[in-house]
């Protein structure tokens, strides 16, 4: 799986998602991350990538050429690509979602700044239109970041067991069961007789009642 991340602030995203399990993963191929910087494709002498939005209005809009030109040093590469742009407009981000993205070869993200992105580039290249959630954030690099750990995490090989990822939250629209580690008693609160048990069939029974307990008390709208 190839990310590739249309942006102001390359740094921003390479720094963001090198450590831990997705660091590890591009070290070890599982995914590859590039981000390119939109304003190495502007062409004025100052390297402007904004400007006035016409009508009027507050805050500066990103001008189309150097987005254009930005994705078409990528796209060219690709064929069909499928082009996200994070924006607070669109559908919101949830696991079904990454599941579909996740079987993608490529996939381009293009973060907005100031007050977006000119509409006209937009119209020629996005195909999808996501959204982190009902608020709005400074850019769009945090959300596409958000959406390359969650979609990472589906892809073979990066999580060292493949099961977590099955059985984890959002997982057959339920919530995941309570997690214990050592030790057995921890301020006087103690884990659950059941999982010290070794009776397999008993744990699994009481990790069903509970992940349904806790979807209903805190996710009713799942079930
Ligand atoms: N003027 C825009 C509006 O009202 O819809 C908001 C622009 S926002 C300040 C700047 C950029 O941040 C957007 O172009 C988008 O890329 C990103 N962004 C902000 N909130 C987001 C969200 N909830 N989900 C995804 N991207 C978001």
């Amino acid at each position: 799986m190839r990310f590739h991340v249309l942006t102001l602030f390359p740094e921003m995203v390479m720094d963001g998602l090198n450590t831990s399990i997705i660091g590890r993963a591009i070290q070890n191929g599982k995914i590859e991350l590039e981000a390119v910087n939109i304003r190495d494709f502007a062409t004025n002498k100052h390297m402007k990538v904004d400007d006035y939005p016409y009508g009027g209005g507050a805050g500066m809009v990103m001008q189309a050429e150097p987005v254009y030109l930005a994705y078409q040093s990528v796209a060219e590469q690709i064929s069909s690509p499928r082009v996200i742009y994070l924006t607070p407009q669109g559908s919101v981000f949830n696991q079904r979602m990454a599941e579909d993205l996740s079987k993608e070869e490529d996939l381009i993200f293009l973060c907005g700044h100031y007050e977006g992105i000119d509409e006209r580039v937009l119209e020629m290249i996005v195909t999808d239109h996501v959204s982190i959630g009902d608020y709005v954030l400074t850019g769009g690099e945090l959300p596409a970041m958000v959406m390359i750990d969650t979609i990472s995490r589906l892809v073979d090989g990066v999580l060292h067991n493949d099961d977590s990822a099955k059985y984890e939250s959002f997982a057959e629209n339920r919530l995941e069961y309570p997690q214990y580690t050592r030790p057995e008693e921890f301020m006087g609160r103690k884990v659950p007789e059941v999982l010290l048990s070794g009776n397999h069939a008993k744990i699994a029974e009481w990790r069903e009642e509970e992940s349904l307990k806790r979807t209903r008390e805190r996710r009713p709208d799942l079930l």
